[in-house]
């Protein structure tokens, strides 16, 4: 009501808020909004502010059209730690009064309504990887402490130390903020990091991975350092990840529907038949999915056994599951009660991986979708005909295989519709096209001499 909302706007000016914004992303994920002065705040609420589709990437508006509006979303307003004076939180778009279904974050509600339709909500957490850098005089990035470049990193104490004041100021804002963070530590390439805080519903987690971008980026300029979500920066080390760990619950008890003692489950996993289902479902989709998760073209650079590695890259390259085997696409963690998509990566949108695992997964449900034989052994060593074997198939391998999965799955436009499907298409198929068409460094080293 008009009441609270004043009330919300009393709040923030004694808090000293004097701007608003009203964060909604575009197909990328990346957040887009106006800023307000506090004393609109009402209007602001109510949608005030109005947008140029045509200036956005992938909401589907041509030059004539008319404007869309932002909703913010006032029950996860956030002022900034390092900007008190504003106000932001996130936002879903309008079009002549009516939610936008071109924007990723309206698409994810309404896979979340279908849920609720079923007596389900969908809990999601994010694993944010990523790696903090400083840009070299030529414009170049590259690890801080280079001249200590540890071949294996991973969780190595002094050089998690070696960034302690930025990995602190996130911490604290998380906690501040109430996320309540619960681990840390250094990945596995050098200035690679993780921080894992609390799963929560799907629509709130993928809020605060926006925000986690944003917030990581600006403590690190505070640095002088560059953080970056690019999936694979350096093709001789690990790439970024962002795990979903999704799993079902009782709308009414809160209960979660995917647990179960691994005693009573006949494959040892612990998660319940409706979490056997939804991996049935993710996998049915899985090539389709990837274009989601793993949405850019250095995405696939991720998607590798070992690379240019001297090592396994953790990454999947395989549409599998199994339990705690990371080879696979999808793992169900020890102790069970969640399922885990590796694939996904930090550059994807959430709003959109999340809408379309969600809807995967839910016909998986529906449709009691058997995952298949559960795969213990590194996938990453067997050979072309044991892989055919046992039925288990690759994951696309470059940004075209995957948008041409996602063009060719009809299931894509039943849970997208067909303006968000188009879009995706559109300016993915455009973003490989910018990519093949330029002759690299690696082609000139390998054939200027050569012929
Ligand atoms: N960084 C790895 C990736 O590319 C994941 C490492 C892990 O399992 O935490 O997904
Ligand atoms: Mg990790
Ligand atoms: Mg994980």
């Amino acid at each position: 009501t008009d009441e609270e909302i004043l009330a919300i706007q009393a709040d923030l000016k004694a808090r000293g808020v004097k701007y608003c914004v009203g964060a909604y992303v575009d197909i990328h994920g990346v957040q887009k909004g106006k800023f307000v002065p506090i004393d609109h705040f009402l209007h602001f609420a109510h949608g005030s502010e109005l947008y140029t589709g045509y200036a956005l990437d992938g909401l589907g508006q041509g030059p004539s059209d008319d404007e869309i509006s932002s909703v913010p979303d006032l029950d996860h307003i956030i002022q900034l730690p390092w900007q008190k004076e504003v106000a932001w939180m996130p936002a879903d778009n309008a079009f002549q009064g009516k939610p936008y279904e071109v924007n990723t974050r309206v698409a994810l509600k309404k896979q979340l309504a279908a849920a609720a339709e079923m007596g389900l909500g969908m809990n999601l957490g994010i694993e944010c990887e990523l790696f903090i850098l400083k840009q070299e005089e030529d414009g170049s990035l590259a690890i801080p402490n280079s001249d200590d470049n540890l071949t294996k990193a991973c969780y190595d104490v002094k050089r998690f130390m070696d960034r302690y004041e930025w990995i602190d100021k996130i911490s604290t804002t998380i906690n501040d903020l109430g996320w309540d963070l619960y681990s840390l530590d250094h990945e596995d390439a050098n200035s690679q990091f993780e921080f894992d805080f609390q799963y929560a519903d799907a629509l709130t987690m993928c809020d605060r991975f926006i925000f986690f971008r944003y917030m990581a980026k600006q403590y690190a300029a505070e640095e002088g350092l560059i953080a970056t979500f690019m999936p694979k920066p350096f093709a001789d080390k690990t790439g970024t990840g962002a795990h979903f760990n999704m799993s079902m619950f009782d709308l009414e008890s809160g209960e979660n529907l995917f647990k179960r003692d691994p005693a009573d489950d006949p494959r040892g996993l612990g998660i319940s038949e409706m979490a056997y289902h939804f991996v049935g479902g993710i996998l049915k989709h899985g090539p389709a999915l990837c274009a989601t998760f793993a949405p850019t073209v250095n995405s696939y650079k991720r998607l590798v056994r070992r690379g240019l590695m001297p090592y396994y890259s953790w990454a999947p390259v395989f549409n599998s599951f199994g339990r705690n085997n990371r080879t696979n696409s999808m793992r169900v963690p020890m102790g069970g009660g969640r399922v885990e998509s590796r694939n996904a990566d930090a550059a994807c949108n959430p709003y959109l991986a999340a809408a379309l695992a969600l809807a995967a997964g839910l016909e998986g449900i529906r449709e009691k979708i058997d995952p298949g034989q559960a795969q213990e052994d590194n996938l990453y060593e067997l050979s072309h005909e044991e892989l055919k074997e046992r039925g288990i198939s690759e994951l696309p391998q470059t940004l075209k295989e995957a948008v041409a999965a996602f063009a060719g799955d009809p299931f894509v436009e039943q849970a997208l519709g067909s303006e968000l499907r188009q879009e995706f298409i559109t300016y993915k198929s455009e973003e490989w096209l910018q990519y093949h068409q330029r002759v690299s460094q690696w082609e000139i080293e390998q054939y200027a001499r050569l012929y």
